[in-house]
């Protein structure tokens, strides 16, 4: 599932390709939701902003009109420069090694997946969207009342991003909520998904396990800005994923520090895999519940 810097590093490049340009065509082939029918009225409207929140991006035009989008598991950006060659994508021209090879390739993974739920064009880039199954328009008032929205904990990559008062959100989660599932929690800190929870619990040596009722407001702070780093640091490296990941996927492999080997367990409503060390993570007393996978 995409994660916060996964809709940030997005963010990003719609920043560049949008902001401040006009957009010259806009359609919605495989639309389904019935405000992309107005699609059509973004054309000639100026992108005034691109932004990230949690898992969610907003795109705003002039004349009070958004575009909110939450690509759930499977959902992508795709940016091209307009102009030829039409098959390269952002990420392509980043590597000037991939030459036509990959251009190809690209052309091959869009046919792939098929329509485009979003295609906008301006002067100079084309924006498409993939699979997203939350792409609507809206006006900034409509947005705010959004419950998705509305309900959002503080984004854990925005710039005036207050551990303080994140944790103080967690703490007053339910208590039996274990810190893993709690991370989970959208509406008490957003943007933190599955890798990012095992990596940021490995990083800050805490136990994935411990409840929140035993956890004292300081390490919750501390774990949420050592995930604020981890991901920050990501994306500035223009990658989505922990390089090298210490225990996300890493199951019975040697830890990295003290060769233990990595456990993981499925956890919490959606029994999503979560990945540990337990000599690090300061292991102290049996799991109970549930069996390794
Ligand atoms: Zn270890």
């Amino acid at each position: 599932m995409p994660e916060g810097d996964t809709i940030h590093l997005a963010a990003q490049r719609l920043r560049r390709a949008l902001c401040g340009e006009r957009i010259v065509q806009a359609s919605a082939p495989a639309a389904r939701l019935p405000s992309l029918l107005r699609i059509g009225s973004l054309v000639g409207r100026r992108c005034l902003d691109v932004k990230a929140r949690g898992k969610h991006l907003l795109i705003e035009f002039e004349g009070d009109v958004l575009l909110h989008s939450h690509l759930r598991m499977s959902g992508r950006w795709v940016v091209r420069p307009r102009t030829p060659p039409p098959d390269v994508t952002e990420s392509d021209r980043a590597d000037p090694a991939a030459g036509a090879k990959t251009t190809t390739a690209a052309r091959r993974h869009a046919t792939r997946r098929g329509q485009p739920w979003l295609h906008l064009v301006t002067e100079r880039h084309e924006v498409f969207q993939y699979g997203g199954p939350l792409l609507e328009l809206r006006t900034r008032a409509a947005t705010r009342l959004e419950p998705l929205l509305a309900g959002l904990g503080p984004d854990l990559l925005a710039a005036d991003f207050d551990a303080q008062a994140a944790a103080i959100r967690l703490r007053a989660l339910d208590a039996r909520l274990t810190i893993a599932d709690a991370l989970l929690e959208q509406r008490a800190v957003s943007g933190i998904g599955n890798i990012w929870r095992s990596e940021a619990c490995f990083a800050a040596g805490i136990d994935p396990f411990r409840r929140l009722a035993d956890t004292e407001p300081e390490d919750l702070q501390r774990l949420l800005l050592t995930a604020r780093e981890l991901m920050l640091r990501a994306v500035a490296n223009g990658s989505t994923r922990p390089r090298p990941a210490n225990v996300y996927g890493r199951a019975h492999q040697p830890c990295r520090r003290c060769g233990t080997p990595i456990r993981a367990r499925r956890t919490g409503e959606q029994a999503r895999t979560l990945y540990w060390c337990p000599y690090c993570q300061g292991e102290t007393r049996d799991k109970g519940e549930g069996a390794d996978t």
